[in-house]
């Protein structure tokens, strides 16, 4: 461990912190940064990792294109088709009524986390006082102080050491990527089932192979998980149904545990918590990381506005100072965020009669009331401002 004094210490290069470190260093190339990262220093070792498709919002976009970490790989949404399996009410949302190039994209968690791996490199070169080191373990972090700590280790639920308010939904997600044989280009299906929602969404590698992102029990997502190929996609074409013809391939099945862990603060004293170190959701809504970059992006403006200026500003009680007003513009964007993903999870999974009925009222009301269905999409987007 070279480095034991800084001002911002980043533990956690995933996706949130390397855009957090990014994005202080564009704006002020002499930040005196240290971030600590789990992962291999080589990316060749991260090129077979988590190859799960994610959902990025076009805010997301316009974010990541300011420091050019924007994936070549990513395939453009145009339209999303929610429905019900077996029961009524179903909307249509299309770029077209949102006036957008595209209502979101679907990029490989391991091209997101690749590419802004190369953005953090190329703003290395320009930035002196930046310190990129790779750590085993929790004691080499312990042996740097730092006037600010930015917490980004974030992680899966059920796999964090820490749990504060939250739920949960008693689901898995089991993702892969799936071959069908007529896909609409550059359509999302989320389709609600008996045991959860169920998305097909689409991938860079071609019209007809999708993601799959389909939620269920732990125990069947356990047991699909392990089914032969053939039984596997059989079980698929009957909870989805013929819209894309018939599923032919499944490959790269992963499971992953599924709820709502969140802090209620998350600033205390010269410590911040941001991704999903600061909250972890369930990606019915697909919100995890979006809201995440958001916090990057307006930590890094904080931060840059108190070491960039006179060191005589930059007391504990500065810092301090400048945390809490990031948690108070954070408030209202987390608090939407984590509330919507929370009630879509909990409605979308309810088999309930009357919840499965005011399911179907919500939907067609999407359909006939467009302003309703704008305001939603644009929550989705663009976070709340
Ligand atoms: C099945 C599934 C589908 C999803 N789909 C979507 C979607 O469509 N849209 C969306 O926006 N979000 C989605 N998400 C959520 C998204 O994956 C997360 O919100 C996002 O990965 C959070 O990024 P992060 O950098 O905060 O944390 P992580 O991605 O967990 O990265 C944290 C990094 O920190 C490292 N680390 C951990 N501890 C330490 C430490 N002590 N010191 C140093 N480094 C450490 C880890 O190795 C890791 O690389 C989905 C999640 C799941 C499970």
């Amino acid at each position: 461990m070279t480095s034991s004094n800084c001002d911002i210490l980043i533990q956690g290069g995933g996706p949130v912190g390397l855009a957090c470190a990014a994005w202080i260093l564009q704006k002020f190339p002499e930040a005196n940064i240290t971030l600590l990262d789990r992962n291999s220093v080589n990316d060749d070792d991260l090129a077979q990792a988590d190859s799960r498709g994610i959902a990025l919002s076009h805010g997301s976009k316009l974010l990541l294109d300011t420091i050019h970490a924007w994936p070549k790989e990513s395939a453009p949404i145009h339209r999303v088709h929610v429905s019900q399996a077996g029961r009524f009410g179903r909307a249509l949302m299309t770029r077209e009524e949102l006036n957008q190039d595209a209502l979101g994209h679907i990029i490989r968690y391991r091209d997101i986390h690749l590419t802004l791996r190369k953005a953090l490199r190329a703003l290395q070169t320009k930035s002196p006082n930046f310190t990129w080191e790779q750590i085993q373990n929790d004691a080499e972090e312990s042996q740097i102080h730092a006037k600010c700590i930015v917490h980004a280790e974030g992680g899966l639920f059920k796999k964090q050491d820490w749990v504060e308010s939250g739920r949960d939904y008693g689901q898995s997600a089991l993702v892969g990527l799936v071959e069908v044989e007529k896909a609409e280009p550059h359509q999302a299906w989320e389709r609600f089932t008996a045991e959860g929602p169920l998305a097909v969404l689409p991938s860079h590698y071609g019209a007809n192979v999708l993601n799959l992102v389909w939620c269920g029990s732990p125990e069947s997502s356990q047991h699909r998980l392990q089914l032969a190929d053939a039984e596997f996609l059989h079980e698929l074409q009957n909870e989805f149904g013929s819209r894309i013809g018939r599923f032919q391939k499944i490959q790269d099945r992963r499971l992953y545990e599924l709820g709502l862990n969140y802090r209620k603060e998350i600033t205390k004293d010269n410590e911040v918590w941001i991704g999903n170190a600061a909250q972890t959701l369930h990606p019915v809504a697909g919100q995890g990381l979006n809201l995440g970059l958001r916090d990057a992006f307006l930590l890094a403006e904080k931060l840059v506005g108190v070491f960039s200026g006179p060191r005589e500003n930059q007391s504990p009680t500065d810092v301090q100072n400048a945390l809490q007003e990031y948690a108070q513009s954070r408030k209202a964007d987390r608090a939407t965020t984590i509330g919507l993903t929370d009630f879509m999870a909990r409605i979308f999974t309810s088999n309930l009669a009357p919840i499965v009925m005011a399911r179907g009222l919500a939907l067609s009301a999407l359909q006939w009331l467009p302003p309703v269905k704008t305001a939603l999409a644009r929550q989705m987007m663009f976070g709340r401002r």
